[in-house]
Order: C-alpha cells, then structure tokens, then sequence
C-alpha cells in the first residue's frame, strides 16, 4: 500500500516539495537554484526558513495580489520569514548568498533567482 502525501518529500536536507505547494491548489512547480540558494540560507542562519509563499498558480498568484509577472508563476521566487530575524537582515543576507531580486516587507522577504538584480 503507498504511504505519504503527495509532495511530501524532501528536496534538500532541510526543505520538503510540499512545502513550495500552492496554497490554492497543490500544484508546484520549482528551480532546483532557488531550492539550493535557500538550502544555502538555511545553513548560513543555523535556523529554520519557512516558506510562506513558494509557487503561485496564475489564480492564486492575482488573488494575493501578485505581480502579473510573479516569478511565483515560474517556481523562481519564495515568501520567506526566519524567526527572530528582522525582514531587513534577511534580505542582507539573501542578498550576499546570490538572491538576484529582493523584497522587503513587514514580517517577510520575498526573494527570487531573476536574471539581473532587483531590490525593493
Ligand atoms: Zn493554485
Ligand atoms: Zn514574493
């Protein structure tokens, strides 16, 4: 008989495919780079990274209110916090660690694996 859940399985030593699931609807889709920078972050920090947003399907993606052009869409971006570490911390150290596009918002980082550079 098969055991487990659709997607959940690990990635990297610390990050699972679920966790980058849309919320709407469990589909995913996800660059290997973005999971592997992150993997990165996680170690640099010693703490857990949790995803609050991975990928986006175009529904879900305009009901949030993301970007018609979201990497979200593209498996490219993720919604990250780190408990106990401010959001402008992160995004430093997102930055330092190859993050190409950075975000900062009250409680949360977006970051992405965009060519070219990006910060906001
Ligand atoms: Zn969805
Ligand atoms: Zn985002």
């Amino acid at each position: 008989m098969a055991t487990g859940e659709v997607n959940d399985f690990p990635l990297s030593d610390n990050f699972r495919l679920r966790e980058f699931q849309c919320a709407c609807c469990g589909q995913v889709k996800l660059h290997p780079y973005l999971v592997q920078r992150l993997q990165a972050l996680r170690e640099r920090l010693g703490r857990p990274v949790l995803i609050n947003s991975g990928y986006r399907c175009k529904k879900h993606n305009a009901a949030v209110g993301g970007a018609p052009q979201s990497l979200h869409l593209e498996g490219m971006a993720a919604d990250i916090r780190v408990a106990g570490i401010a959001a402008s911390k992160l995004g430093h150290l997102s930055e330092a660690l190859g993050f190409t596009g950075i975000g900062i918002y009250p409680g949360f980082v977006h970051v992405d694996i965009r060519p070219g550079k990006a910060r906001w």
